[in-house]
C-alpha cells in the first residue's frame, strides 16, 4: 500500500489534478447513470420527471463534453496550483490557522457565493447574444441524465470554472475545504441533471428545506429553458421572479409517483394498432 501511495505521491502535481479531476467527474455520472438508466431494479422508476428519454447519441454527446470540462477544469485547478505555489493566493494548508470553525464557514460561504455566481453568469447566458456561444449546448439536452451535469461548451466550462479562481483571491481557503467545495459541487449537479426526483414529498413546500433546489427545480429549467436558473438554492429565482410558476405543483406531482402511474396507465389504454 505504501508503494501506492508513494507512487501517487511522485505523480507530477498536472498529472494529479487531471486525474483526480476526471474521477471527480466520470464516477458520480457514471455510477447514477447506471444505477438509474441501465439497472432494472432502480426503485426511483415511478419518479422519473418527464416522460421522455434522450437517445443514446445525445449521451454519448453528453459524456463527450463532460470529458471536455473535465480538461478544462484541470486546466485551470494546475493554474490555481502555480498560484498557491507563488503565494499569491489566501490558499492555506494548517488548520490551526484559523480554526475549525472557521473552515466549517468558509465552506458553507464559498456554497453561497458561488450559488450567487452561477445564478447571475446563468442569466448572463441565457442573454441572445451570448447564448450561442456559451449556453446552447448544455440545453441540447432536453431530458438530461447525470452525463448532462458537465455537458458544457468550452467558454461555458471557462466561465463556470472562473468562480473558483475568484474564491481564492477573496476568502481564505483551506486546501481540503476546496476538496470539499468540489465533491458537493459535482453531486449536487449531477443529481440534479439525474431526471429523476430523489427528494421526498413536501420538500418544494417546506419552509427550510424548500429553500434547496430539487432535481425538478433545475430539469423544469431544460424543459421550459426560461425560469429556474439556481443551482444550489432557490433563494434568487423568488427574489427575481424567475421561479416556474408550476414548480411547487409539478414538484408534487412527480414526487408522489403518480406521473409514473399515468403514462403507465395511457399505455396500457392505447389502442394496440395505434
Ligand atoms: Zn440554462
Ligand atoms: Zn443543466
Amino acid at each position: 500500500m505504501a508503494g501506492f501511495e508513494d507512487f501517487i505521491a511522485d505523480l507530477p502535481a498536472w498529472l494529479k489534478i487531471l486525474g483526480g479531476q476526471l474521477l471527480l467527474i466520470v464516477i458520480p455520472a457514471s455510477s447514477a447513470f447506471l444505477f438509474l438508466y441501465r439497472w432494472k431494479g432502480n426503485p426511483l422508476r415511478g419518479r422519473k420527471i418527464q416522460a421522455g428519454f434522450e437517445p443514446a447519441a445525445t449521451v454519448r454527446r453528453e459524456v463527450r463534453y463532460s470529458i471536455l470540462t473535465a480538461l478544462v477544469f484541470a486546466l485551470n485547478g494546475y493554474c490555481i496550483y502555480l498560484f498557491m505555489v507563488q503565494g499569491w493566493t489566501l490558499i492555506y494548508t494548517d488548520w490551526a490557522e484559523y480554526g475549525w470553525l472557521y473552515g466549517a464557514f468558509s465552506l458553507a460561504a464559498a456554497i453561497v457565493l458561488h450559488d450567487a455566481y452561477f445564478y447571475w453568469a446563468h442569466r448572463l447566458m441565457h442573454l441572445p447574444r451570448l447564448y450561442q456561444a456559451f449556453h446552447r449546448l448544455h440545453h441540447d439536452s432536453l431530458s438530461p441524465t447525470p452525463w448532462a451535469a458537465y455537458a458544457f461548451a468550452p467558454m461555458e466550462a471557462v466561465l463556470q470554472t472562473m468562480f473558483l479562481t475568484i474564491l481564492i483571491f477573496i476568502l481564505p481557503v483551506h486546501v481540503t475545504v476546496i476538496y470539499l467545495f468540489m465533491v458537493h459541487m459535482i453531486l449536487r449537479n449531477v443529481i440534479g441533471h439525474s431526471g429523476f426526483e430523489l427528494f421526498p414529498r413536501g420538500t418544494a413546500a417546506h419552509v427550510v428545506f424548500g429553500l434547496l433546489t430539487t432535481n425538478t427545480h433545475h430539469d423544469l429549467h431544460h424543459s421550459c429553458d426560461d425560469k429556474n436558473y439556481g443551482l444550489y438554492f432557490t433563494w434568487w429565482d423568488r427574489l427575481c421572479g424567475t421561479e416556474h410558476p408550476d414548480y411547487h405543483e409539478i414538484f408534487e406531482y412527480v414526487a408522489s409517483g403518480r406521473a409514473a402511474d399515468e403514462r403507465k396507465r395511457a399505455k396500457s389504454d392505447a389502442p394496440l394498432n395505434a
